[in-house]
């Protein structure tokens, strides 16, 4: 039998962490970690699971010095 998982082990990672944007101008349509049903609460609500805007910085940098 599969262990039940443990959600106070659960960690949310934001793409907004990892964009260029900022949230409050980016204009964007994300979807956050309350919009999703996932059946167990996820510790940070406001977390940016998905994005129609999302940009790397990293490939940004790649575009711009390669
Ligand atoms: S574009 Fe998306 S990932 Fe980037 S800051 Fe806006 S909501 Fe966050």
């Amino acid at each position: 039998m599969a262990e039940k998982p443990d959600n106070e082990k659960y960690r949310t990672l934001s793409m907004c962490d990892f964009c260029s944007y900022e949230i409050e101008e980016c204009g964007a349509k994300p979807v956050f970690a309350r919009d999703l049903d996932c059946g167990k609460p996820l510790p940070d609500a406001s977390a940016v699971l998905a994005c129609d805007k999302y940009k790397s910085p990293v490939e940004i940098l790649q575009k711009r010095f390669h």
